[in-house]
């Protein structure tokens, strides 16, 4: 066939060697040659139902049947789309929120960053442009998301970033608390993933994630959770907030709110920045969409939810994300990994100094099962909340083999 048409993201320009997915149902996948897979990562951490929901595939069609798409700009709205904002409304653990629709994480990432600072603009504190983020954390692609990210080798090459954005290293309460010192009048917001995760899967210190509410607080500075991979059942709740018991102030959120079966994200806004637009009757929140609130994409989301909800798989998140973590940790008690980390349903292993991770992933494809390697020496897990047992125990087993093979010469 030739050089491929399509330019992969995140893959070397050059690259020919791809291995094509065709099907799937619940967390195997299969390639054209008929090979399945394990989707230890739920695709790309957004699965939650697995693959194959007919109850999905049906209500998109219905959707589609019924009005394909009709946008929400100005005075327009539609069913699916009041009805999905108000199911993620009550179970965010905001008061009074409302909830904005996007088509991705990224955009999600820089909805939140924008209604931020507006909602401060408008209460008269246009100053308040500074967000404070981390490294490493992974906020998205897009030129607001992309700044918020703190990845360096994400941002090379691609000029300069948004202003206004300061990196502090992980866990680090004091250094968040000395930007504040400095700064204080111009934070707009600081953003945190509950859990760090496609930068490396790390869980927050304990009073990290309430460290920085109460600074917020201090300093009249939003919150926002970026739950684009915690949010819809990866710990054991709706949201990761709930998890480690904080109140954000606006989430991000994507993937699991679809389990990826159409593109769709979004902000949770909670009450106190609602409020500040409230300080100027004539606001327009001149940001969207074309796809706000697509709702062929929201029928997925109501088919995905109720999933959730009958079939109780967030309830399932914690003894699933246990027994992938007993083998994970049985890999370390062997000297077979470094170290193993991770919280719910999203774990990872820490590989040995000078390990590849690649070449580990590679030799788990060999074993039929699909992880993702995280830099050099990070393989992450982050399975479908479908996933058997048996399936759970074969990506422990093709892990601890795959080091083997793959061990540094
Ligand atoms: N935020 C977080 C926490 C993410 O994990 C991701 C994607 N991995 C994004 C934002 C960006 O989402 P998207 O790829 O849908 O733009």
């Amino acid at each position: 066939m030739g050089r491929p048409s399509f330019l992969h993201p995140f893959a070397k320009p050059a690259s020919e060697e791809f291995i094509e997915i065709v099907a799937g149902e619940g967390a195997l996948v299969r390639d054209r040659n008929g090979h399945a897979y394990v989707d230890a990562l739920a695709s790309l951490w957004y699965c939650n139902v697995g693959h194959g929901r007919r109850e999905i595939a049906d209500a998109v069609a219905a959707q589609m049947h019924r009005l394909e798409a009709f946008h929400t700009f100005d005075k327009f709205t539609n069913p699916a789309a009041d009805q999905l904002c108000h199911e993620v409304a009550g179970v965010a653990p905001m008061n009074d929120a409302r909830v904005f629709l996007t088509s991705s994480g990224s955009e999600a990432v820089d909805s939140a960053i924008k209604i931020a600072r507006a909602a401060h603009a408008t209460a008269g504190s246009s100053q308040r442009s500074v967000v404070i983020s981390r490294e490493p954390s992974y906020h998205g692609v897009t030129f607001g998301g992309l700044a918020a990210t703190g990845l360096p080798a994400n941002q090379a090459r691609f000029g300069s970033m948004l202003p206004d954005v300061v990196h502090t290293q992980k866990d680090d309460l004091d250094a968040v608390a000395a930007v504040f010192a400095e700064h204080g009048e111009r934070v707009a917001a600081v953003i945190a993933e509950p859990v760090v995760g496609a930068a490396g899967v790390y869980p927050p210190r304990p009073g990290y994630l309430s460290g920085l509410r109460e600074l917020c607080d201090t300093y009249g500075a939003w919150l926002i959770l970026d739950e684009v991979i915690t949010g819809f059942g990866r710990l054991g709740h709706w949201f990761g907030a709930q998890y480690y018991g904080v109140r954000p102030d606006l989430i991000t959120f994507a993937k699991g709110i679809t389990s990826g079966y159409l593109p769709l994200g979004g902000v949770v806004v909670g009450d106190a920045v609602l409020a500040a637009f409230n300080h100027e009757p004539d606001f327009i929140l001149r940001h969207g969409h074309t796809y706000s609130g697509h709702p062929t994409a929201c029928a997925a989301a109501l088919a995905n939810l109720a999933i959730l909800r009958d079939e109780k798989l967030i309830e399932r998140a914690p003894s699933l994300g246990e027994r992938l973590a007993t083998g994970l940790r049985s890999l370390e008690a062997r000297g077979a990994v470094a170290d193993v980390r991770g919280d719910g349903a999203v774990w990872a292993v820490g590989l040995h100094q000078g390990a590849d991770a690649s070449a580990v992933r590679d030799a788990m494809l060999s074993r039929g099962v699909i992880a993702r390697p995280i830099g050099a020496d990070t393989i992450a897990f982050c399975p479908p909340l479908v996933i058997t047992d048996e399936q759970i125990d074969q990506c422990v087993d093709a892990v601890g083999q795959a080091v083997e093979t793959a061990r540094p010469v």
